[in-house]
């Protein structure tokens, strides 16, 4: 035997990170765990067995800093967030153990394929998309940066639904992303909490003679606590993501079952078990759903409960709560934790109200992501007060003393003061979720600097006046271990050679370094093979999921973000039209070859974002089997984007579209997912879009359309979308083709509402920027044709990006927001 191999054969099989010991894991694991001979395993039973091989790695490292924490105990973020979107696990988890390689042919010997081992996994779709998606980039970055965290949410048992398309409309599926279960989790029964609902408040005399008030509500629901390990990259560091699963309690109305109401019992054992079944899309009316607010209150809770043991356990008291904790709240969806928080430390641990305020106060910190007035979340007061009857009480109470406050403040200002109430009285009475979570928080952020400076002078103005010194901007960011290394590994690799290290991957700053290679010839090769790889390989799966390979040799010009108007996919399909007629009346028309690529879902009951899905694929139907342009001009859809998808578009991108209405997007991240991966952004000056520019450099970023100060000019000025529509030919004649039944087999109805609602309304001033957007659109046809130029221009986006890693954002948290320190964990040998 060589010396490798004795040592490999000592090495330890479930932490052992050799090939002997790999190998000999994933064996055993298939035979002691999922109880197969590798002869008769399914592509199923081999991926398990290699998740369960990766996982008992991490578990040494996860358990070591789990005691570490402990026994300094540390501060700790806990973030909560009712979404993740976290993806494949497998190959990201390899990649933070340093295993990739070693993994790969570990699983050739054993005669299987590590690409093919990958597609068998299901991602989590526990999100809707950005913010979801954020929540992850963020619980990664945590872990590398070594920062003790917990992320809490809840355990949908049907995450995001899959998106089919049937006849060039979007159907939704069942995500049933559990059914052969999930290696990754460890659920934890032991550790369940429970959660009431309903009843009602009443007083009571305690046994020191003090009045206090209490709950007793009329529901309980347990919440159980299962638990992901989240390692961080090139670290022993691992934190954990916590979910909450609702159950019955066990002692569930025993009685109703003696008494004979059986299926009365029956019931509420369902409605309990409903609570974390599935999660809500977005971008729907999600006003009076009740069950949406319990899934708030349950998860909310459920993780306050657990940071109070913890605390308990490790001081004994929970009077410095906030110092040990900082609780960042991902939008209003866990901003109940306030109240929650007021009367769990108030009711139940009988702290005083001026206590528990100042510590409520001092452990939140709230996330604003959004200026859509119509995203505000609010809720009807009398829902609220059926649900959580004593938390409506304790929001009075906080509400009564913050609007006392606000009074002295601004005297004689009674407008003021109803405008910042925590109770909306305009239009039936509804609590509104941010001003709670703006008053029960010490900092309130925006996601990028127009973001954070517009909160201040529209939604969150009123308080700007009050707390100027609360409020901050943290740019988002998105981690490069998956975007980059795990989604597009020949350019990581082409990088490293480059720069002569693979620090940048901890340190994004260093991809500067890259710069002085970008004029390199041998650079730009390289670059332009693995770019046209990437595209080869999206090609090859579209052309096996949808029937259409589209040609890597045209410009690949990508859109894949949720479908909604104010990101305007249809401003995109505006000027595919107008190409489109543009090459049918120019036949010899100089154009650059392109293939234009969506993807994207629509919420299930948002009806333009579908017919939008429908008139992608009613416009590709009719350009593609055009031979007339279909040699220029290609469309495809990619169906069901996610996570597990998006890593195969962004290396594949040449153009990245982020041109939603300037002042819309709060940030976007899609947009540095791309440009990490050295796509070019066509965008306008919306969101992160104007700082991802300022960092790239001008001369590399597509610009165009109107600022959001024009916008907000124009929209007070009266905006008039007919008499854009009637004053320009070429939009005319656009906007005319689709309404004409051409793309709709002679059907002029289909896609009316799309085209009136463009003429008569146009509320994301589509047809406004539609002359800028299709100039520009020009200036990207002349520079692609350019080889040399355009291969500098993607390696310096890829060179310039570095501020967009997530490591920067929580960087940033950590310092300016939570103060908290690193905790680096050693993995003691
Ligand atoms: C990054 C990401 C998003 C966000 O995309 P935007 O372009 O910022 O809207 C949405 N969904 C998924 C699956 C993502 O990975």
């Amino acid at each position: 035997m060589s010396q490798a191999a004795k040592q490999d054969a000592n090495e330890p099989t479930r932490t052992g990170l050799s090939r002997g010991a790999l190998k000999r894991a994933v064996l055993d694991n298939l035979f002691y765990v999922m109880g197969r001979f590798p002869e008769v395993a399914s592509a199923s039973d081999r991926y398990s067995a290699v998740a369960y091989t990766v996982r008992d790695r991490l578990l040494e490292r996860w358990i070591r800093t789990a005691r570490y924490y402990k026994e300094r105990n540390s501060r700790t973020v806990c973030y909560l967030s009712a979404e993740y979107l976290p993806g494949p696990h497998l190959l990201n988890n390899m990649l933070n153990l340093g295993i990739t390689r070693t993994a790969g042919e570990v699983a050739r010997e054993l005669g299987a394929d590590l690409a093919e081992i990958r597609e068998t996994e299901e991602e989590p779709g526990l999100g809707n998309g950005g913010l979801g998606r954020l929540a992850a980039c963020y619980m990664d970055s945590l872990a590398t940066l070594q920062i003790p965290a917990i992320g809490y949410g809840i355990r949908y048992e049907f995450g995001i639904f899959d998106q089919v398309i049937v006849d060039g409309w979007q159907v939704e599926k069942g995500d049933t992303w559990l059914r052969n279960g999930n290696p990754w989790e460890i659920p934890r029964p032991k550790l369940t909490f429970p959660v009431g609902f309903g009843g009602r408040a009443e007083h009571y005399t305690d046994k020191h003679g003090v009045i206090r008030r209490r709950w007793l509500p009329d529901l309980m629901v347990n919440g159980v606590a299962y638990d992901t390990p989240i390692m961080g990259y090139g670290v022993t560091n691992g934190n954990l993501l916590r979910l909450w699963k609702s159950e019955a309690p066990e002692s569930f109305n025993f009685q109703a079952f003696n008494v004979g109401d059986y299926y009365g019992a029956v019931h509420a054992k369902i409605e309990a078990e409903t609570l974390s079944k599935v999660l809500y899309p977005n971008d729907e009316p999600v006003a009076g759903k009740e069950l949406r607010l319990k899934q708030q209150y349950f998860f909310v809770s459920c993780s306050l409960q657990d940071m109070i043991r913890l605390q308990l356990r490790n001081a004994g008291t929970l009077d410095r709560f906030h110092e040990k904790y900082a609780i960042q709240l991902n939008d209003t969806h866990p901003a109940l934790a306030i109240v929650e928080l007021m009367r769990l430390l108030v009711d139940e641990h009988f702290m005083s109200w001026e206590q528990a305020w100042e510590i409520t106060r001092n452990s939140c910190h709230f996330t604003n992501h959004t200026l859509l007035p119509e995203a505000l979340e609010t809720w009807p007061v009398a829902l609220f007060e059926r649900l959580l009857p004593r938390h409506l009480e304790i929001l009075y109470e906080i509400n009564r003393r913050f609007l006392d406050e606000v009074r002295v403040h601004f005297l004689n200002d009674e407008e003021r003061v109803a405008r910042m109430s925590l109770i909306d009285e305009s239009d039936g009475r509804k609590v509104r979720m941010a001003h709670l979570a703006a008053v029960g928080s010490r900092a309130i952020n925006g996601v990028a600097e127009l973001h954070s400076s517009l909160l201040k002078t529209t939604i969150m103005r009123d308080f700007h006046d009050l707390w100027p010194e609360r409020f901050h901007n943290v740019t988002n960011g998105v981690t490069p271990r998956r975007f980059m290394v795990v989604s597009n590994p020949p350019l990581a690799d082409l990088i490293s050679d480059t720069c002569g290290h693979a620090d940048w991957i901890r340190d994004m700053r260093r991809l500067r370094e890259l710069e002085a290679h970008a004029d390199d010839a041998g650079l730009q090769g390289r670059w332009r093979e693995v770019k046209t790889a990437a595209k080869g390989a999206l090609s090859d799966w579209l052309g096996q999921h949808t029937g259409f390979r589209p040609d890597p040799e045209t410009l690949f010009d990508v859109q894949a973000k949720r479908i909604h108007e104010y990101k305007r996919q249809h401003l995109n399909l505006l000027h595919i039209v107008w190409l489109y007629e543009h090459l049918k009346q120019n036949p010899n028309a100089e154009l650059t070859p392109r293939t234009f690529i969506f993807g994207g879902k629509a919420a299930p009951g948002y009806f333009m974002a579908k017919l939008i899905i429908r008139l992608i694929h009613a416009i590709g139907e009719v350009i593609n089997s055009d031979p007339q342009v279909n040699g220029f001009l290609r469309v495809a859809f990619m169906p069901d984007f996610n996570v597990k998808n998006g890593q195969r578009l962004y290396p594949a991108a040449d153009l990245s579209e982020q041109i939603s209405l300037a002042g819309k997007e709060a940030s976007g991240t899609g947009n540095m997912k791309f440009a990490m991966n050295g796509t070019l952004t066509i965008g306008t000056l919306d969101g992160a879009n104007i700082e991802l520019r300022d960092e790239v450099g001008h001369d590399n970023f597509y610009l165009f359309g109107m600022t959001a100060e024009e916008v907000q000019q124009r929209q007070a000025e009266g905006y008039r979308p007919w008499e854009l529509y009637h004053g320009d030919a070429q939009l005319r004649s656009a906007v005319d083709l689709i309404a004409s039944g051409l793309f709709s087999h002679g059907d002029t109805e289909l896609f009316r509402p799309i085209t009136e609602n463009l003429i008569h309304s146009d509320p994301f001033m589509v047809l406004a920027d539609f002359h800028a957007y299709q100039e520009r659109q020009q200036e990207v046809d002349r520079a692609y044709r350019d080889p040399n130029h355009w291969t500098r221009m993607s390696i310096l986006n890829t060179a310039r990006i570095g501020k967009f890693s997530s490591d920067r954002a929580i960087a940033e948290y950590a310092k300016k927001i939570w103060q908290i320190e690193p905790a680096p964990v050693e993995l003691a040998d």
